[in-house]
Formats: structure tokens, C-alpha cells, sequence
């Protein structure tokens, strides 16, 4: 199935509580297909007035990084676990993001990635589909859908001050870049 014919489908989205307060649904960002995609938690205020993934503070860490390992943003898929902010940025409901996953699933399947990176606890949680702290989730990597899924912290806690963990999310990023260099994938 083609991502336009996802977001056809997804239409003006009512199907969670999300929606009353949305201002925009934010689909994804990037090409058809990419060999590495990016699964994040939730939009947060800034995706949510764009309608766009990852555009705020968070963003402009993940394209930092990325930069400083030669890859660019537009090269790379970046979708979330939920299409809707969660007022306050609170962490999506279960029922939330129940709604979303069939969503989620049919964007993966499209895009057809290489590696996945998931960004934080809840993104990898959802993907692994069970419950694990980031930490634990690093070290564990799995695969879902013939991709291998390379959990790494969530940029937000970087920015909140773990400033270790930036040096541990480029590891994690230079791991999924050896993956895709396996398959003969660079940027
Ligand atoms: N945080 C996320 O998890 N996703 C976004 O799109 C922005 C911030």
C-alpha cells in the first residue's frame, strides 16, 4: 500500500479523543521508502501547529545529530507512534494509541525500512509490545517486519539535561548506520 493511500485512509482522523484537540494530524515526514526511519512518541506542539514530525527542539537534535554522522534529514522516514498531540504532552493513552497502530503497522510496512530507530520508551514499547525501560530496551535490539529496530533514548531527554545520553543516542545511530552499511545503504 502507498503512504497516500495510508493518509487517504486516515482522513480527517476522529477515531481517539485526540482529536478534539489537535490542530493538525502530523502523518510522517520523508521519502516513500527509506532505509532508516525514525519512530518517535507523540507530536508536540510545535508538530502539532505544523503538522510536521519533528520540528520543535527535539527535532532540531535528532537533525543535528544525524548531521554530525553525514546523514541528512530528508534522506530518513520519521513517523510516530500516535498522529496527535496528547494535550500537554502527556504520554498517549493505551486506547490512543491502540487506534493509531494499524496506522503505524501499514506505514511500516510501506516504507519498508532497513533499520528502524525508535526514539524512547514508549515508541519501542509499542514496536516490541512489551513493556521495558529505555535503558534495558538499548541493549536488546529486535526485529519487527524485517527490520532491525535499534531503541535509543527519546531526544527530550537530552534536552531535559541526561547530557550522557547524546553521546549514547550517536552510538546507537552509528550502530543503525553499520546495519544499513551491511545492506550497502549510505547516504
Ligand atoms: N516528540 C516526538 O516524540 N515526536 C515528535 O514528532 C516531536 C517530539
Amino acid at each position: 500500500m502507498k503512504l497516500q493511500t495510508i493518509r487517504d485512509e486516515v482522513g480527517d482522523c476522529r477515531r481517539c479523543r485526540l482529536a478534539d484537540t489537535r490542530t493538525n494530524i502530523v502523518f510522517g515526514s520523508g521519502p516513500d521508502h527509506s532505509a532508516w526511519l525514525f519512530v518517535g512518541e507523540a507530536p508536540g506542539r510545535d508538530e502539532d501547529l505544523q503538522g510536521t514530525p519533528f520540528v520543535g527542539r527535539s527535532g532540531k537534535l535528532l537533525d543535528e545529530l544525524l548531521r554530525e554522522l553525514g546523514w541528512r534529514r530528508d534522506l530518513v522516514g520519521v513517523i510516530n507512534t500516535v498522529m496527535c498531540r496528547p494535550p500537554g504532552n502527556r504520554d498517549p493513552e493505551p486506547d490512543e494509541k491502540a487506534a493509531c497502530e494499524p496506522f503505524l503497522l501499514k506505514k511500516i510496512q510501506a516504507i519498508k525500512p532497513v533499520v528502524i530507530t525508535t526514539l524512547g520508551r514508549v515508541a519501542t514499547n509499542s514496536l516490541r509490545g512489551i513493556q521495558m525501560s529505555i535503558g534495558e530496551a538499548r541493549r536488546h535490539p529486535f526485529e519487527f517486519h524485517g527490520a532491525k529496530v535499534i531503541p535509543t533514548f527519546h531526544p527530550s531527554y537530552v534536552l531535559h539535561g541526561a547530557l550522557h545520553a547524546r553521546t549514547e543516542m550517536l552510538h546507537d545511530f552509528v550502530h543503525a548506520i553499520s546495519v544499513l552499511a551491511e545492506k550497502g545503504v549510505v547516504p
